[in-house]
């Protein structure tokens, strides 16, 4: 029997997110048979993810990017390749390997697709408020590095929610253990727009002192 550690030290990753894979950024969706994609880049095919999981009465998995990462390079094994971050994750554990880039990418990327639409954009008020409240938090922290990825692309990523705008706790925003997201881009974003697309289960993870938990509408 092979050891768990081996399936892991042996797991493939794609090389980046900035470049298409051969045949494109795809994923056939194992709950439908459906093959979403191929599209040039991770932004598009997880935006129409969602909404084929959505149309579809589905929850999309919180692990969406590894599972599309192991079905591509399953079919193109020559384009990804294993590497000694997979060693630091085995090493760090369970709670390391859910707190990741991949899903730091993941979450700013429903942010900006969510960003237009009803509800006001927060204040400097709010914002400041919303910030102190995360560097208080014990769910404020760092994301696992990952070699294989363009680091950035998660920059540019949060640069587009946040623009010139600062707060006195910038300084302090790391990023969220419950939702994976930037803290310094996620408290720039309107409450419908995060509270809509967080999961029943991480709605519990939250802290009673957690901002999002505060403004949140009486069911
Ligand atoms: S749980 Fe809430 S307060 Fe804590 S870091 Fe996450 S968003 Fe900020």
């Amino acid at each position: 029997m092979r050891h768990a550690a081996f399936e892991i030290f042996v797991k493939q990753h794609l090389p980046n997110l900035t470049n298409t894979p051969p045949n494109g950024w795809r994923y056939i969706v194992p709950e439908t048979g459906h093959l979403v994609g191929p599209f040039t880049g991770w932004a598009q095919l997880y935006q129409n993810l969602k909404l084929h999981y959505d149309a579809a009465g589905y929850d999309m998995p919180e692990d969406i990017f590894d599972k599309v990462e192991a079905q591509i390079c399953e079919n193109y094994q020559e384009y990804c390749g294993g590497g000694p971050s997979l060693f630091k994750r085995f090493v760090g554990g369970v709670a390391g390997l859910s707190h990741t880039y991949h899903n730091a990418f993941q979450c700013l990327a429903t942010l900006i697709s969510n960003m237009a639409g009803g509800g006001e954009r927060p204040d400097q008020t709010l914002a400041d408020s919303r910030a102190a409240a995360c560097v208080e938090c014990p769910e404020n922290g760092e994301i696992e590095g990952c070699t294989h990825c363009n680091m950035k692309t998660l920059r540019h990523a949060i640069e587009r929610i946040v623009g010139s705008r600062k707060t006195p706790s910038d300084g302090a925003l790391k990023f969220c253990k419950v939702c994976h997201c930037n803290n310094k881009a996620k408290i720039w974003v309107k409450h419908e727009a995060i509270w809509k697309f967080t999961s029943d289960a991480n709605k519990k993870r939250l802290p009673e002192t957690c901002w999002l938990k505060v403004e949140a509408p009486d069911d």
